[in-house]
């Protein structure tokens, strides 16, 4: 089969299938497959792909039809300019979330010139924390996550990512294996979570994509969407220095609420918005005893 030839019928079988962008998916699913860059398809187009390779293709096409993010074929995702692997495991880190990652950094190079210890609750993929300790060089980053199949992710991105050194991975359900592990009491500079944040009813109307393929449990913030960051709230400040920060991504409208959560223990209060111009991050720091 030639190139150019299964490139279109790619494109007509995500055209019927009502993906929103059928020609772009198809190429990207192709150099997946063929193993090639995306000028490739465009230089060889009268390429001639093995059976293996076509059946392979139209394998990915077929599990983009049914609803499997992109992300979860082809494996992988960049993020902050990293190249990140992805699996079923993890939730696919979204650009917004760049947002949050980009506050923190300049944040930590204005108060403490780079130098930080950071804890990155619910680490997934590790795109929070492998892009802290890549864009801070002199940080040490605590990756903390209830699941073991997103941690393995984890270690592997940062290993290839080369900040393996920099980065201790801990199983854990919030803090509590925290406390064993570092001796509790007020260790980090920082603190940063994306927790997940869906009120429990709102999941099951999310796309097919996301309700269907990425975890639950890095979705679902029960009720209110909120539990994560009361239950993040409540017991951060053991951990966090004096003048610590804290920072979270938050959902559509919750960042009022999570300023309000925040207020009695925190101050310099900000929320950052989206380049949607939704409010997207809410930090602030520690108020001294
Ligand atoms: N920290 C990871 C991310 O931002 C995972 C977040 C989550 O699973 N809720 O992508």
């Amino acid at each position: 089969m030639i190139l150019k030839e299964v490139l279109r019928q790619g494109i007509e079988i995500l055209k019927t299938a009502d993906i929103e962008a059928p020609a772009l998916e198809a190429g990207v699913m192709l150099c997946h497959v063929i193993k090639r860059d995306r000028t490739f398809l465009y230089v060889h187009n009268d390429y001639v792909l093995s059976e293996k390779e076509y059946r392979d293709y139209i394998g990915a096409i077929n599990l983009r039809t049914q609803g499997k993010p992109l992300q979860y074929i082809t494996g992988r995702q960049e993020f902050m300019s990293l190249e990140f692997a992805v699996t079923s495991d993890v939730l696919i880190p979204r650009h917004d979330t760049e947002i949050l990652v980009e506050e923190v950094i300049k944040y930590a190079k204005r108060e403490w010139s780079s130098k930080v210890k950071a804890l990155d609750i619910g680490t997934g993929s590790g795109c929070i924390a492998i892009s802290l300790a890549h864009y801070l060089k002199e940080s040490h980053v605590t990756a903390l996550d209830i699941s073991e199949g997103a941690l393995r992710v984890a270690q592997s991105n940062a290993e290839k990512i080369g900040v393996v050194d920099r980065i201790n991975f801990v199983h854990s359900d919030l803090f509590t294996r925290l406390e064993t592990e570092q001796g509790k009491g007020n260790v980090f500079d920082i603190i940063v979570s994306n927790p997940p944040y869906i009120p429990s009813y709102e999941v099951e109307e999310l796309q097919v994509e996301v309700k269907d393929n990425e975890p639950r449990t890095a979705l679902d913030g029960g009720n209110d969407g909120l539990d994560l960051y009361r239950a993040i709230i409540d017991s951060a400040e053991a951990f966090l220095a004096h003048h610590g920060l804290l920072a979270f991504e938050v959902g559509y409208n919750q960042a009022g609420d999570v300023s309000k959560l925040m207020s009695s223990k925190y101050y310099d209060i900000k929320i950052v918005r989206d380049i949607g111009g939704i409010e997207r991050v809410v930090l602030g720091k520690l108020k001294p005893l």
